[in-house]
């Protein structure tokens, strides 16, 4: 009995223990589970405020990438307008090398000015050859400048060699009318010199400060185009004065014989083709060995360049004056009859007498002219046989005494006109 009661006992005693244990356990736990609520309770706003401070830097950070976006959509639009403007730019400056005749190269250029700048309208203007008129080469757009010649002085660009954007009035160049829209004038440049103006009308309405910022990109554009259109007319004018060079005699300004031939040829075949006549004068100095003997080369040289002038004015565009050769010259006219070419060799023969020609101030002697006047086909039906004719009626002239002349009736004969 003592033994199950001292069992017992311990038992009672090892529960005791256990509960005191479990007790102890819980409290602990309760501890724990307070501690936990203050630290959550404390870090519960700061944990908010990390929360609200993110959300804060996403929007933010979206603003940002929304922002970047537009600025590379917006960069995107420049570029690709730049590329259009860069492709316009090339074919343009490759149509203007390529380009043969000044009408092709202008129309070049206000089909390249007219995609440039849409709506607007302009003109470009070139010094003329004695440098004292701006003269209209091409004109575009709905309102083009209603002055097409004007002195240099009347523009600003041209005057200080510098860009002139004119948005108001006190600004206006004179060859501008008053109540026009807002302009740009830029000097068109090459190798220093200033050939001419680019002039830019503004198509759009006035509209207050926007149009400060539109006129100052459109000029930034415009002195881009200004340097390539100065550039190609440069060349081109550089083009032309090269084929002069290939195809006129220096002294006296007239197409020398090479060109001659070609044209010849050309003109024959046109005359053939049009059932038409054509006439060919050879024109000769006379006694001219004796002119530069007494009066010097000088004076010789000076009566050759004024008759090369003298030439140019008695023929039509589509005559073609060359000199032949050291003292002679020969007339295409295109086309002729007998009596039409007849009528002009001795016109021309009457007012050479006439010509009065100056060396240094002094008045130099008086010459005289001997020519032979052939016509296609009745003289000649090839162009050297043509030639030819001439010739032989020049040198009849000459032996029935010079200062005349002399018409080929057929390619073995020729018959004098009149004797002086
Ligand atoms: P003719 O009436 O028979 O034609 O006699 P001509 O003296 O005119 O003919 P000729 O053929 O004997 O002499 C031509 C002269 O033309 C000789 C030459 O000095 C002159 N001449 C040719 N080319 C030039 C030139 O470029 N300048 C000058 N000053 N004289 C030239
Ligand atoms: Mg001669
Ligand atoms: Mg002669």
């Amino acid at each position: 009995m003592t033994k199950i009661r001292d069992e017992i006992g311990t038992l009672a005693a090892a529960f005791g223990s256990m509960a005191a244990d479990l007790k102890d356990h819980q409290d602990k736990l309760l501890t724990y589970a307070r501690d936990l609520e203050s630290v959550i309770s404390k870090q519960g706003p700061e944990l908010e405020q990390e929360k609200t401070s993110i959300e804060t830097r996403v929007a933010e950070r979206i603003a940002e990438l929304s922002a970047a976006n537009d600025v590379l959509r917006n960069q995107a639009a420049e570029l690709s307008k730049r590329n259009r403007e860069i492709t316009l730019f090339s074919k343009m400056n490759d149509f203007l090398h390529t380009s043969t005749t000044e009408a092709e190269a202008y129309s070049i250029i206000s089909e390249t000015v007219t995609q440039l700048f849409p709506g607007d309208s302009g003109a470009v203007f070139v010094l003329n050859a004695s440098r004292n008129m701006l003269e209209a080469a091409t004109v575009w757009g709905p309102q083009p400048p209603a002055n097409l010649i004007f002195p240099p002085n009347d523009c600003w660009a041209h005057r200080r060699g510098q860009t002139h954007l004119a948005i108001d009035h006190e600004r206006w160049c004179p060859h501008v009318g008053n109540d026009g829209p807002m302009y740009v004038c830029l000097p068109l440049l090459a190798q220093g010199e200033t050939l001419g103006i680019l002039h830019l009308l503004d198509g759009q309405p006035k509209g207050g400060q926007a149009d400060e910022v539109r006129m100052t990109e459109k000029c930034d554009l415009a002195k881009i185009l200004a340097n390539n259109v100065g550039l190609g007319i440069a060349n081109l004018k550089l083009r032309a004065d090269m084929r002069n060079l290939s195809i006129r005699d220096p002294l006296t300004g007239l197409f020398n014989r090479r060109y001659m031939e070609e044209a010849l040829a050309q003109q024959l075949h046109r005359v053939t083709r049009d059932k038409a006549q054509l006439a060919v004068i050879m024109i000769d100095i006379d006694h001219f060995k004796q002119f530069n003997d007494s009066s010097g080369h000088d004076a010789g040289d000076a009566v050759l360049r004024e008759l090369g002038a003298f030439f140019k004015k008695h023929v039509r565009g589509s005559d073609v004056a060359c000199r032949y050769g050291g003292e002679e010259f020969l007339l295409i006219l295109s086309p002729s009859t007998a009596d039409g070419a007849r009528l002009r060799a001795e016109k021309i023969r009457e007012d050479a007498a006439l010509l009065s020609v100056k060396l240094a101030d002094n008045k130099v002697g008086a010459i005289t002219l001997s020519l032979g006047v052939a016509l296609f086909p009745d003289h000649g039906a090839k162009a050297a046989a043509l030639i030819k004719a001439a010739d032989v009626a020049l040198y009849e002239a000459k032996h029935n005494g010079r200062d005349q002349v002399v018409m080929s009736r057929e390619e073995s004969g020729s018959i004098p006109l009149k004797c002086s």
